[in-house]
């Protein structure tokens, strides 16, 4: 039975990149999108969440019977415990009120336990942050994933996203644009990418909202960090897997234009992706825009949109949200027969 795989976790990784037609019409630039929500959890996160499992199991500090504990906006989340039902760990997810309903229960029907917590500064005693990191302490055997500064996060996209885009463009890649969450995607692809091309620009999308971009051009927080709808992208404390030396520049992107380009690509391109991937794509648009010679560029769409359905896909809640006026509710949408 040579074409059987041992199990689901094998299929993580080896993602489809599609060239973009209508949401880039009228740019001279080339856009081709890697489609992680093609990963068994549905988005770019199975990868890196495999990957900390397994080094931690090499190195002894997850062990059978073990329960792995995480702070995440939920895709990381779902990777882990996608990974703990096949390996048999117990699996603990902390996250911040804002994520989306669906995410929860996707967690809760992968076997997680859900804690969520109010949305603070990461410093507070019950930011998602601190209190996975008191879960950890009191419970034996408890691994902390730690995605926001464990090594193993950028080493995977180094060694599996990269090496993945620059075989699929044959190395024909002038650009990569992504968002950063804990910035594992980013460095990792920036680093492989650069070592065999130095000229490859690696830009960072971030929300306005978010103090990266600050961080980046300003070496200082110049706005204060804001609340934005866009989800698993975007920062109020700077990751150690964010490494601003490694990027070329970076795009602030707002709700109104990331919920826009979400429901475009769905509508003429037939990708239902999340938010952040609709970022990147507004972001790289954007940032091409001072490039008088045509590029190839790659952006990196992290997730799906089923995860969003009750949020992008949801006329009320984008009404609700100042992100849809009243009159632009399409009728056939909403309306029961
Ligand atoms: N988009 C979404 C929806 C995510 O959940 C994440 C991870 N937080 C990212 C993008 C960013 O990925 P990374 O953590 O590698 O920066």
């Amino acid at each position: 039975m040579s074409h059987v795989l041992d199990s689901i976790l094998e299929t993580v990784g080896e993602t489809p990149m599609v060239a973009l037609h209508n949401v880039v019409k009228g740019s001279k630039h080339k856009f081709f999108a890697k489609i992680e929500y093609f990963n068994p959890g549905g988005s770019i996160k199975d990868r890196v969440a495999v990957k900390i499992i397994e080094e931690a199991e090499k190195r002894g500090e997850l062990k059978p019977g073990g329960t792995i504990v995480e702070a995440t906006s939920g895709n990381t989340g779902v990777g882990l415990a996608l990974a703990a039902a096949v390996k048999g760990y117990k699996c603990i997810i902390v996250m911040p009120q804002k994520m989306s309903e669906e995410k929860r229960a996707l967690l809760r029907a992968y076997g997680a336990q859900v804690v969520i917590t109010p949305m603070v500064d990461p410093d507070h005693p019950m930011s998602h942050y601190n209190v996975s990191k008191r879960i950890v302490a009191e419970i034996p055997g408890g691994f902390l994933a730690n995605q926001f500064f464990n090594p193993d996060n950028v080493a995977q996209h180094y060694q599996t996203t990269g090496p993945e885009v620059w075989k699929q463009m044959d190395g024909k890649i002038d650009m990569l644009v992504a968002g950063a969450g804990t910035g594992g995607t980013l460095s990792g692809c920036a680093q492989y990418l650069k070592e065999h091309k130095p000229s490859v620009k690696v830009v960072c999308a971030d929300p306005v909202g978010s103090i990266l971009y600050d961080l980046y051009y300003h070496k200082k927080i110049v706005d204060p960090p804001g609340s934005y709808k866009v989800e698993g992208i975007g920062e109020d404390m700077l990751p150690g897997n964010v490494h601003l030396e490694k990027y070329d520049g970076f795009v602030r992107v707002n709700d109104q234009e990331a919920f826009d380009m979400t429901r475009r690509l769905v509508a003429e391109e037939g990708l239902l992706v999340g938010p952040s991937s609709a970022t990147a794509l507004v972001g790289a648009i954007k940032f091409s825009e001072k490039f008088e010679t045509p590029l190839n560029i790659v952006v990196v769409f992290a997730d799906s949109g089923r995860q969003y359905l009750s949020k992008a896909f949801n006329d009320q809640w984008m009404v609700e949200n100042g992100l849809l006026k009243e009159e632009q509710i399409k009728d056939s949408f909403n309306r029961v027969i």
